[in-house]
């Protein structure tokens, strides 16, 4: 405390009464300082008259360097740039946001750094002037405790959707294998069939080389569950060395029907010297089939110009493939939940798509991210890293 200096003692009864009246003020200053919350005085015009020791510890000045300082110097904005007028405001019409009320805020320390408290200030008259003790306790302490409870009950809420997750793709895994062997072993009986009809037409070609690539669909669609189901129980699948570009091409070709169906063109970017990388085809290709339907998905209230482009490009450490579309985009609200299981904007989705790419981004070493392009549309970009044994 700035401590007013005693005047030495005499015996006239005015001094007596000055010098009990000094020595109760010397009283309130060792109270004031006594006070674990800090305790600041400030007057009509808003500058600092008293400031405890624990004003000091809280908020790093000394109440020497406080004193006659405008309060506004512990406040962050915009409540440092408003607070004169507030004060104006309150002497003029009595609207209080604070005083007499109390409420948690945040405060500014004197190396910068932002931290909350509760305040609650109350207002006295000395000799007819307002004069406004405030009362300010730090709960960054208390805050902080909330937010790690608070950051624990997600990660477990987050952890029991994960867990809820795989419990559902290996019962999904189980019931879709049985209907896909079966589509598949009709699909090549039928092939047998139409193969040995004496009468061959064009017809019958076309037919037996659709029901090949149902056949071969259906038995890749039970490979990605097999290799799903390995993912879930070991936390990751076969990893080999492979050509990405080979890879796109490769399930361009399987989605070619559904592809043109849609009437959406599909251009494929390749930039030259792409190194081959370690990972599990399969799973790739599972997520560069999702990013593909979720794309052509997203155009399909576009008459036309429908396009998805394909680009691979090696950045840093990593192999990137972006999937861009021409769609509506991602809301801004949407981003932070994409990913999550379960979240899904379309009346028929599962919204697990998205999820389980991520995850399977991720125990490639990579990631799988999002972003809206300049001109409309969607991009998801798939990063994988290139590693030692990468060539
Ligand atoms: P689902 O396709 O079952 O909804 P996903 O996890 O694959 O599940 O996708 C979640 C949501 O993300 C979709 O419902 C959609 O709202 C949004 N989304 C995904 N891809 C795109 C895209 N290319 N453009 C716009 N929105 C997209």
């Amino acid at each position: 405390m700035l401590k007013k200096k005693m005047k030495p003692v005499s015996n006239s009864a005015s001094e007596n009464l000055e010098q009990r009246l000094r020595y109760s003020e010397a009283e309130f200053d060792a109270l004031f300082d006594a006070a674990v919350d800090a305790v600041i005085e400030i007057n009509d015009r808003g500058h600092i008259q008293r400031f405890n020791q624990a004003a000091e510890r809280i908020f790093g000045y000394s109440e020497a360097e406080a004193f006659d300082q405008n309060v506004h110097i512990l406040m962050p904005e915009p409540y440092h740039s408003e607070h004169d007028d507030y004060l104006k405001r309150y002497q003029k019409t009595g609207e209080a946001k604070i005083i007499g009320i109390g409420r948690e805020v945040r405060a500014r320390h004197k190396d910068g750094h932002i931290f909350p408290i509760e305040l609650s200030v109350g207002e006295v008259k000395i000799s007819g002037n307002p004069v406004y003790l405030g009362i300010i306790k730090d709960i960054s302490a208390r805050k902080k405790s909330e937010s790690d409870a608070q950051e624990t009950r997600d990660r477990l809420a987050s952890m029991a959707r994960v867990g809820v997750l795989g419990e559902m793709a290996t019962g999904l895994a189980h019931e879709i294998n049985q209907p896909l062997t079966a589509i598949a072993s009709y699909a090549r009986a039928s092939r047998r069939l139409v193969e040995n009809m004496d009468a061959r037409s064009d017809d019958a070609e076309n037919l037996e080389d659709t029901l090949e690539k149902i056949a071969v669909q259906a038995e890749r669609a039970g490979e990605i569950i097999r290799r799903l189901r390995g993912l879930i129980k070991q936390g990751e699948g076969e990893h080999e060395l492979a050509d990405v570009v080979l890879l796109i091409k490769d399930i361009l070709k399987l989605a070619e029907v559904d592809i043109r169906e849609s009437g959406v063109e599909i251009e494929l970017e390749e930039t030259a010297g792409i190194p081959k990388v370690m990972v599990d085809p399969i799973q790739i290709q599972q997520v560069l089939l999702n990013l593909i339907r979720n794309a052509m998905e997203a155009m399909s209230e576009i008459d036309r110009g429908k396009k998805i482009t394909i680009s691979v490009r090696k950045r840093r450490v990593f192999v990137e493939i972006v999937v861009a579309d021409v769609g509506p985009g991602i809301p801004d609200n949407e981003f932070g939940k994409l990913f999550e299981p379960f979240f899904t904007t379309k009346q028929a989705g599962l919204g697990m798509g998205l999820a389980l790419c991520r995850t399977i981004m991720k125990t490639h070493g990579g990631g799988l991210t999002c972003l809206n392009n300049r001109m409309g549309g969607a991009s998801f970009t798939m990063h994988i890293p290139v590693t030692d044994k990468s060539s």
